[in-house]
Order: structure tokens, then C-alpha cells, then sequence
């Protein structure tokens, strides 16, 4: 296909492949093995078992044409589909890594990102160490000779606080690290982290890609030599594989993709600049308002503020911080009570007392994860019923 044409042609047309019907929509190959047509085309296929189709751990349409379609959106050479967001960090690691090699990540991670780095990993000799993602000489001094991984997501979750990447790359760079990063809370419509000096982008495409909270699924986009032969060999052979299924749900939103992107990020920013104007609110995190920290960078490093945003409502002791966020929770009739984000339905949650509840009161307070905190990923409900929503609990 031709790269010049723009992302939203390149999200419908791109990755493709017909068969012999010429059916106008992808079709779906739910089949785990594919027929030879004698013993010498058997023997020639499995031996180039990346070029033909054999086996769907190896490979299948389906499951290509998304790899091929997100690839082409994310700017990358090659991708490999995974069964989760997860597994997609598993062979990352497993594809770059070995026993005695070190990671350097920012601490603003998914509890189950930290999880898998923190005691999974540290099982098989591989350690992480943490950094304050924007004190750049952290990661520097952070680095050892045994370095081969940077891991990064941004914005975090939940103060929405942004990783300068083109930064971040430099210092991977010089440090002959592979540079990972989570796009899963932008997706390629509102960031392209390859085009500032990532190595790879990680996606859970559970989140935005699917963007409907229907399926599971995973990818890693990057060079073709690095995807092509460090990860899918790993993927192949372990078989965290994209099903065939859920790889046909997420090629299919990846066509609406950019559409919902822009209508999540314009009702989120509607919903901060509401929120901020309300005197229940004492603070409001969202990248696309120009009282964010970061502003500057967001505006540099993201096409829009993205879905999900946080805030914090008044309150003078910790115990009346937490009734009065209870309050907008249970005040609510529209908004979901769940941590999904990404969703056709907006969601809110009270991350101290679920999604960061297990971390200890001291390291929740130094992430400024307080009992005022409310996330919220907003869907696309229009925003006046969002904000109307919101005011049942914070009084209008
Ligand atoms: C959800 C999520 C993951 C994990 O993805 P799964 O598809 O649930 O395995 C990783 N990183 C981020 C930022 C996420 O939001």
C-alpha cells in the first residue's frame, strides 16, 4: 500500500488481503491448520513458515492483516499480534533479554506491568530498576553495563503525567538499550512513539483498539529485524498467539479508530474544562488543559489530549476526601464502576481504594495518589450527559 496516503485512508484500506471470492470486508480464518497440496510443498512451507500459512500459532490471515494494518499506523516495519497486552510484554522481554540483564522503567506503570518486572522476572534473574520518568539524569545514572531494556507509558496512569520520549530515546540510545513504549492509553491516532525514537511500541489492544471492551489482544510494532526475528520466533514457539477471532474484532476498530479517538479526547477535554470550573473539584489532570504541567509537551508529543483524565474534590481530612468521592461515584446513573478505559462507555473509578489499593499508604502518597482521586475514561456519551452525571454527587 502506498505510504504516502493519510492515516485515516491508511486505517480502512490498509493490510487487506483477498481471497480468491474478492469479499469487500477482511475475512475471518478460524481454522488452526492450513492443507498442502503434496509432501514437497508441506516440507517447502514449514521450512519458510513465516512467508506461508501452516499453523495459526505461526501465522494466520486474519491475524495478519491486523499486524500488518496496525504496523502501517504505527509507522513500524513489522508487527506481531499477542494474546493480551500482557503477553505482548512477556515477549518483549523473552525476544530481547536473558538472565542477567537489567531494565530500566519509569515507576508510573500498570499494576500488572510492575507485577510481571517485579516478581516474575526477578525470578529469572532479570532486575528493574525505577525511575522518576521526568528526571532525565535518573535514567542516566539508572543505566549499567547490563542494561538492555528502556520501558516506558505514557500518559500514566492515573495522574495522566507524560514521559518526554524523544528525550527518554536519546538516553536508550547512548546506552545501547532497547527503547519500549506502552501506547496503549493513545493509541496510533493520538501518538506515534516510533516517529520520536522508540524502538517498539507495546499495545494492549483491549483498550482503544478494540475500543467497544469486547476482546483481549495485544501487539509489539518495530523493525523488521527485531519483530521479525527475535519476537516472532519467541511468539511462534511459546504461542501467546492473537486468535484468529479477536485479531478480525480488532482489525475492524482499528477503522473507527481515529474517529473515536478525536470524540473521546474532545469530550474528556469538555468534561476537564467543566470539571475545573466546578468549586466540588480542587484539581483537575488532563493533558489537553492548558493548567496541566506538561502542556507544552503534550501539545508537542500527542495529536490530542486523550480519553482518560483524573481529579481530585475537596475535602479538609482524608476520611471526608474519600466520602466526598465515594459520593460522585455512587451518585452516578450513566457512568460505568470499572477500571477499563479506552470504551464506547465512560467509566470511573477511586484508584486508592481499587486499581493502586494494594500499594502502601507511603508509596500511594508519593505518587500523589490521594482519597480525593477520581479517574475517569471518558466514552462517547455526549459530554453534557457526562458533566450532568458527574453533578449528582458534586452538586451542580
Ligand atoms: C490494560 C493495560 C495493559 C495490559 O493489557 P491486557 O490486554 O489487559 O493484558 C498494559 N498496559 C496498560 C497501560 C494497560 O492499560
Amino acid at each position: 500500500m502506498d505510504d504516502s496516503l493519510n492515516f485515516d485512508t491508511l486505517a480502512v484500506r490498509s493490510g487487506t488481503l483477498r481471497t480468491d471470492y474478492n469479499e469487500h470486508s477482511e475475512a475471518l480464518f478460524l481454522t488452526s491448520s492450513f492443507c498442502f497440496n503434496s509432501a514437497a510443498e508441506a516440507a517447502e512451507r514449514f521450512k519458510h513458515s513465516e512467508d506461508y500459512y501452516t499453523y495459526s500459532r505461526f501465522t494466520n490471515p486474519t491475524v495478519t492483516m491486523f499486524q500488518e494494518r496496525l504496523a502501517v499506523l504505527e509507522g513500524g516495519e513489522a508487527c506481531i499480534a499477542t494474546a493480551s497486552g500482557m503477553s505482548a510484554i512477556l515477549s518483549v522481554v523473552m525476544a530481547a533479554m536473558q538472565a542477567g540483564d537489567h531494565i530500566v522503567s519509569s515507576r508510573a506503570l500498570f499494576g500488572s506491568t510492575l507485577g510481571m518486572f517485579s516478581q516474575i522476572f526477578a525470578r529469572f534473574g532479570i532486575t528493574t530498576t525505577y525511575v522518576d520518568p521526568n528526571d532525565l539524569d535518573a535514567w542516566r545514572e539508572a543505566v549499567r553495563p547490563e542494561t538492555k531494556l528502556f520501558f516506558v507509558e505514557t500518559p500514566s496512569n492515573p495522574l495522566t503525567e507524560l514521559c518526554d520520549i524523544e528525550a527518554i530515546g536519546k538516553i536508550a540510545k547512548a546506552a545501547g538499550a532497547l527503547f519500549v513504549v506502552d501506547n496503549s492509553f493513545c493509541s496510533p491516532a493520538v501518538q506515534q512513539p516510533l516517529k520520536l525514537g522508540a524502538d517498539v511500541v507495546m499495545h494492549s489492544a483491549t483498550k482503544l483498539i478494540d475500543g467497544q471492551g469486547r476482546v483481549l489482544g495485544g501487539a509489539l510494532v518495530g523493525s523488521r529485524a527485531f519483530i521479525m526475528e527475535k519476537v516472532f520466533p519467541f511468539v511462534r514457539t511459546a504461542g501467546p498467539t492473537l486468535s484468529a477471532f479477536n485479531a478480525w474484532v480488532l482489525l475492524k476498530g482499528l477503522e473507527t479508530l481515529s474517529l473515536r479517538a478525536e470524540r473521546h479526547s474532545a469530550s474528556a477535554l469538555a468534561v476537564a474544562r467543566w470539571l475545573e470550573s466546578n468549586p466540588a473539584v480542587k484539581r483537575v489532570y488532563y493533558p489537553g488543559l492548558e493548567s496541566h504541567p506538561q502542556y507544552e509537551l503534550a501539545q508537542r508529543q500527542q495529536r490530542s489530549g486523550g480519553s482518560v483524565l483524573a481529579f481530585e474534590v475537596v475535602g479538609e481530612t482524608p476520611e471526608e476526601q474519600r466520602a466526598n468521592a465515594w459520593r460522585v461515584i455512587d451518585g452516578t446513573k450513566l457512568c460505568s464502576i470499572t477500571a477499563n478505559l479506552g470504551d464506547t462507555r465512560t467509566t470511573i473509578t477511586h484508584p486508592a481504594t481499587t486499581t493502586h489499593s494494594r500499594v502502601t499508604p507511603e508509596a500511594r502518597a508519593a505518587a500523589g495518589i490521594t482519597e480525593a482521586l477520581l479517574r475517569m475514561a471518558i466514552g462517547l456519551e455526549d459530554a453534557r450527559d457526562i458533566c450532568a452525571d458527574l453533578a449528582h454527587g458534586l452538586g451542580a
